[in-house]
């Protein structure tokens, strides 16, 4: 793909690094056989900073409509996350009111995992979900879903035959969206006068500080903070009047935001110390991004360091956990078998694939427990408390942790 690097909210050219992650494949592409490692395609992986928005930000590679139209991420799935949409829908019932003449819609609502707590509660509610088999298990639940991307087309079409929304919700999805200004413009046709509009995203304050790199990878085309999504928002009618952090994805932001003329919602302390907090660190200036690079490498660096160490004193190191973040650290890395013999994971699907990339053969976590390695590398840091905990018996052979991000860390 050869068009100009434009912004892809304000359009103003990208000149800026935010860090050059290389050529990697998708992280998500995992490799059935070994024949298939020669077909193998890579992207280039490089973020940018925009020095207008200070949207942070990489080239879409792959259309959206090839990536989630037929997703295989069920949300249900995870208990924590059903747990937490639980809470917020509980929390948002009382706050607003709603019952039985509201409307709660959700732009990518999966397979119902959130509106499904409205639905107990006789609250009417529309789930927006491009992805058709994922919609059609919320339909089967009794969550009313349109299967659609959200954008203004959509939002028109919607309210042309329906009622507007008294909440909405978007949780962990405008980072996915190649098109941001109009899916956010789609909002304030869909949201009622005194509506409120949530959104969740991972925090790049937060990304910054933990130096959470390997997050990065070609699904994800736009890293967010609220300096910036308060722009995109105010470009489409809309303000923020109050947010939340929150500990999802490792630090996540949840903003609430309404029409520019309501009066029915005012600032809140919160909001004003969060703003304080981002321009504290430099996120309106271009000095907080172009230090990114050198902490990375250093990450980078470490781990190598560590690896190669640990080879030449014979060690065996494997590694847990075959996610995304996984593939975009060892690639970055340029770690593969030679380093790190294999990986484990819990997911059936992964096991007996390679790694795209790295080629890194996954196995079942019994792997671990027959081999004993020396160390166990956990790849997804988010869940290094889970994992340590469920295979603490690595201990009995002397076996160690280590987890490679914000910094090299072995656990005792
Ligand atoms: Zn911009």
């Amino acid at each position: 793909m050869t068009r100009p690097l434009s912004c892809r909210f304000c359009h103003r050219e990208l000149t800026h690094t935010f860090v050059d992650l290389g050529r990697t494949p998708l992280a998500n592409s995992y490799l059935r056989e070994e024949r298939d490692i020669a077909r193998e395609k890579s992207y280039p992986l490089h973020a940018r900073v925009c020095d207008g928005c200070f949207l942070v930000q990489v080239e879409d590679v792959v259309p959206a409509t090839e990536i989630f139209s037929d997703y295989a991420y069920f949300s249900s799935y995870s208990s924590s996350w059903v747990e937490h949409a639980r809470r917020y829908a509980e929390k948002m019932i009382t706050a607003l009111d709603l019952g039985p003449a509201s409307l709660v819609a959700e732009i990518a609502s999966n397979d119902g995992y959130l509106l499904r707590h409205f639905v107990e509660k006789g609250i009417p509610v529309l789930g927006i979900e491009p992805a058709a088999n994922v919609a059609k298990v919320a339909e089967d639940a009794g969550v009313r879903t349109d299967v659609a991307f959200f954008g203004v087309e959509t939002a028109k079409r919607l309210t042309a035959s329906g009622p507007r929304a008294d909440l909405m919700a978007a949780n962990n999805v405008m980072a996915h969206v190649p098109d941001i200004n109009d899916f956010i413009g789609g909002v304030p046709i869909l949201l009622n006068e005194e509506g409120v509009f949530t959104i969740e995203f991972p925090h790049l304050l937060n990304l910054i500080e933990k130096v959470q790199f390997d997050t990065i990878y070609h699904e994800h085309y736009s890293y967010l903070s609220l300096l910036t999504v308060e722009k995109i928002l105010a470009a489409h009618g809309l303000r923020v009047f109050d947010v939340e952090e929150l500990a999802t994805h490792g630090g996540s932001l949840r903003i609430h935001a309404c029409h520019q003329a309501s009066k029915k919602h005012l600032e809140t302390d919160r909001l004003t110390a969060l703003r304080v907090k981002e321009a504290a660190a430099g996120m309106g200036t271009l000095a907080a991004y172009e230090g990114f690079t050198p902490k990375v490498e250093h990450v980078r660096d470490q781990l190598l360091a560590f690896l190669q160490q640990a080879k030449a004193a014979g060690k065996k190191v494997a590694a847990y956990g075959a996610a995304a973040k996984g593939n975009t650290l060892l690639n970055f890395c340029h770690i593969g078998p030679e380093l790190i013999e294999y990986v484990v994971d819990r997911n059936p699907e992964k096991q007996g694939t390679f790694l795209p990339g790295s080629h890194i053969p996954v196995f079942d976590p019994a792997k671990i427990r027959a081999e004993k390695p020396d160390y166990v590398l956990i790849l997804p840091w988010n869940l290094a408390d889970e994992i340590s905990r469920d295979m603490a018996d690595i201990r009995a052979w002397g076996g160690q942790f280590a987890i490679p991000i914000p910094t090299l860390t072995i656990l005792p």
